[in-house]
């Protein structure tokens, strides 16, 4: 093998190469300030990024999972609540929920879209679920507990179908809060508003992760929420901030989940940049289509619906042997991934929720199938067509 050909999964020092004087210079300006935590550099990436989500604001928190928990917290989530989500997600999704006191409830995913299948939702919330006549909460049938809320993932870059959702959670008074970690852009065509919507600015609030491996990273831990809700906002400032109003007068408890200001002033320079960034992965992403199409496999290429502009944070197909594929492309050093093997309502950590297996039918068939190829943004259209040319091979000759 040429090592020259070598192609990792995600390519994270050029783009801080590319950004080296730029980044820097954030240090240097922290260095002389001492403001570490907090403070104007939070306070400008939090009104970039509102504005980026086209929302009224964002609160920097420490992660994603800080940004998930404190969103239901603060939207008033807590014990003897089931919220829904998908199985097919990161762990991250189900440990906010119960760590906000909740019980994690699962629905299954389109096999498509691999995001949560909102005919699903609907047979959940009206076969195993009931409206109690006299608070009218949706009271799930088998665990007496109600239903609070929905987390839909735009999982993959790729934006949830938001229209039902909404449309199912205001019949059933649901608070929706998304799940866009990795979904920093997407956009959503909403029928029922006839626009173009950002994914961050459909539910009552939004979580997004700024891990260094998503498609805006820092250069460690950091997250946000995104809402319009004025009040949601100023409860998870405080949820973020060991529940202070002002500085040692406690409302309430909360947590140590603050924005550092130096992977604030990092997010700000990469913020500048997302825009070309995304650019290039849907150019990447149209690319493999073509190559896919090309060679006769188009159903190769990943399923995006006419009402999404997908950001592309993976690259996924799914193919009969995924390990045989996976090792292929290894040998031929080329770097994969799987997101995610094992459901969530199958892990270890979940047996106690007693969904047994074959309970989610979707997400088990696809999690033995899919395989994440390279996407980053300067992934070169050479290595793309080497890329196709062993994954083709490999579906024509499997080794199993
Ligand atoms: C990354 C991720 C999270 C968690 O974000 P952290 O910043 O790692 O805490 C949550 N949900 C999804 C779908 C993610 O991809």
């Amino acid at each position: 093998m040429n090592h020259t050909d070598k192609t990792p999964f995600l390519d994270l020092v050029t783009p801080h190469q590319e950004l080296k004087d730029e980044l820097s210079a954030v240090f240097s300006r922290a260095l002389d300030t001492a403001g570490f935590i907090g403070g104007p550099m939070v306070e400008e990436f939090e009104r970039g990024f509102a504005a980026y989500c086209t929302t009224q604001h964002c609160v920097g928190v420490g992660s994603g999972t800080d940004a998930l928990r404190f969103a239901l917290i603060a939207a008033g989530i807590g014990p003897g609540a089931i919220v829904l989500t998908v199985p097919n997600t990161f762990i991250a999704t189900t440990e906010a929920i119960s760590q906000a006191g909740a019980r994690p409830e699962f629905i299954d995913i389109d096999e498509r879209t691999y995001n949560l299948d909102p005919s699903k939702l609907a047979e959940y919330l009206d076969t195993d679920c009931m409206v109690d006549d006299q608070c009218g909460e949706v009271i799930h049938r088998k665990l007496g507990m109600p239903v609070k809320a929905v987390v839909p993932v735009h999982l993959y870059g790729q934006p949830a179908d938001m229209d039902p959702i909404l449309e199912l959670a205001e019949r059933y008074r649901l608070l929706v809060i998304e799940d866009a970690c990795q979904a920093h852009g997407a956009e959503y065509f909403s029928r029922k508003s006839n626009c173009w919507k950002k994914a961050g600015s459909m539910g009552r609030a939004a979580a997004f992760s700024f891990y260094p491996g998503k498609n805006l990273g820092a250069c460690g831990e950091a997250g946000a929420v995104t809402t319009n809700d004025g009040v949601l906002a100023q409860k998870i400032r405080m949820l973020r901030d060991h529940g202070q109003a002002k500085k040692y007068f406690h409302d309430v408890e909360g947590y140590n989940g603050r924005l550092d200001a130096i992977q604030a002033g990092i997010l700000t320079v990469k913020l500048q940049h997302l825009p070309e960034w995304t650019e290039c992965r849907r150019e990447a992403a149209a690319r493999y289509r073509e190559l896919f199409v090309e060679a006769g496999a188009g159903e190769l290429a990943p399923y995006e619906p006419e009402w999404a502009k997908a950001v592309y944070h993976l690259y996924v197909v799914r193919v009969p042997d995924r390990e045989g594929l996976m090792r292929q492309l290894a040998e031929a050093g080329i770097g994969t991934g799987i997101h995610y093997p094992v459901p969530l309502h199958l892990q270890k950590a979940y047996s106690d929720l007693g969904h047994p297996k074959g309970s989610l039918p979707i997400t088990e068939r696809v999690a033995s199938e899919i395989l994440s190829l390279p996407m980053f943004p300067r992934l070169r259209a050479e290595q793309q067509s080497r890329i196709v040319q062993r994954v083709l091979e490999s579906v024509a000759f499997p080794t199993v």
